[in-house]
């Protein structure tokens, strides 16, 4: 028997008949872009979300980049953003002529560090790298847009992040690509992911906790300005009609096929994530048993989709020796993020040096992900639990 890391086969077998159901009404609509299913699904992810507005798109990268150019951010900003995260939370900032100023995280949640976010929007303000860990830039930088990621699955520490944001003038931007149906308990009241910042984004990439059969993403905003620059931005910056552009955009969109399929996945969404839930519960207690480990941590009054079930071993040797054992007893693993952004090469105009940003570099050095899905059973979980010990 082989194990997947992420099962999308047994969730295409509940869905399937509403699936291709979507699909032909699409196939014979012709309305491949921006077909009424797009409209639909704007509609209910919006209010699935407690947002007034939300804005298919055509990937979580889109999404980020689409935020970005709406907010104006370009040339001179300063974008603080965590280095342990997916490549696109940084690499639209720099695709747009801004510069990544990477923020460390926090050790237990392994979202930005809230404190360490002052410090660094102190540092950027007094152009003073002492402060603290600085990229290279020729001239000033103007502290404009953060943004926090909810990594693995969990929300960032809003309360904190956005009084910060707001005391220095800074826009934020949640990359929720890895949390969309997390939640936070807030004054008596569940507020969900993509609900925070200026503009909120999501992926819909098939691994991410809602995923369509392609690459799709969104936009989530309260604000009617902003949805009116998401809109255009999204078609190359168009203005009133198709051949009027007003701006630079991009083509941005979401294919309607892949808003038939979201809608069909929607309707089991919720079960999903309390499926989540217990599967997660059940590593709890099954890993508990292996020496060494540290489990996921969720802070009082939050929900992880857990998007992945990232454990950290003891060190980078124990890690190998646990992800050589599963490896043998066939279960799949595997390392996100085995290198920090600040550390890539793809960075190293920004000449961060190593040990600037010591928990993501620990974290980095020690944490592995084990399958994670709605449909793993009991008794592959105790397979999975089994292998790490023998
Ligand atoms: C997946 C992901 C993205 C990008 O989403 P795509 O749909 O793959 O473009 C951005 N940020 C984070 C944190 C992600 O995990």
């Amino acid at each position: 028997m082989s194990i997947p890391f992420i099962d999308l086969k047994t969730q295409y077998a509940r869905v399937a008949g509403q699936v291709e159901q979507g699909l032909r009404a699409v196939l014979e609509s012709g309305a491949f872009i921006n077909g009424p299913d797009v409209t639909r699904l704007e509609k209910r992810l919006a209010d699935y979300c407690g947002t007034r507005h939300a804005v298919g798109c055509a990937s979580g990268t889109d999404a980020l980049m689409m935020a970005l150019m709406t907010l104006g951010v370009g040339r001179g900003d300063a974008v603080f953003c965590p280095p342990f995260t997916f490549m696109a939370t940084a690499e639209v900032v720099a695709l747009l002529g801004a510069t990544p100023v990477f923020v460390d995280i926090d050790p237990v949640t392994y979202n930005i560090d809230p404190a360490a976010l002052e410090r660094a929007i102190r540092a950027v303000e007094a152009g003073d790298p002492k402060l603290y860990p600085l990229p290279k830039h020729e001239g000033a930088l103007t502290p404009k847009a953060v943004i926090p990621v909810d990594l693995f699955g969990l929300l960032a520490d809003y309360g904190a992040i956005l009084k910060i944001a707001a005391d220095h003038g800074l826009y934020v931007i949640e990359d929720a690509a890895q949390a969309f149906g997390a939640t936070v308990e807030t004054g008596g009241a569940a507020r969900k992911a993509c609900s925070f910042g200026q503009i909120a984004c999501t992926s819909f990439f098939p691994a991410k906790p809602l995923g369509c059969y392609g690459d799709g993403g969104a936009c989530f905003t309260d604000d009617d300005r902003l949805l009116e620059l998401l809109h255009s931005v999204r078609v190359h910056g168009q203005g009133a009609d198709k051949y009027q552009n007003v701006r630079l955009g991009i083509t941005g969109r979401l294919d309607t096929m892949q808003a038939a399929i979201l809608l069909a996945k929607m309707d089991i969404f919720d079960e999903e994530l309390r499926l989540r839930q217990e599967v997660a519960a059940r590593y709890k207690v099954l890993l508990a048993r292996v020496p060494g480990l540290t489990l996921p941590e969720i802070p009082a009054g939050n929900v992880s989709v857990y998007a992945q079930y990232s454990i950290q071993a003891e060190s980078t040797a124990h890690r190998a020796e646990l992800l050589s054992r599963m490896g043998k007893a066939g279960v799949p693993t595997s390392i996100y993020y085995p290198v920090p952004l600040h550390l890539q090469p793809a960075y190293a105009n920004l000449q961060y040096a190593a040990g600037t940003m010591p928990v993501s570099e620990a974290v980095a050095a020690r944490i592995f992900s084990i399958p994670m899905h709605p449909y793993l059973k009991a008794e592959v979980q105790e397979e999975i639990a089994k292998a790490m010990m023998e």
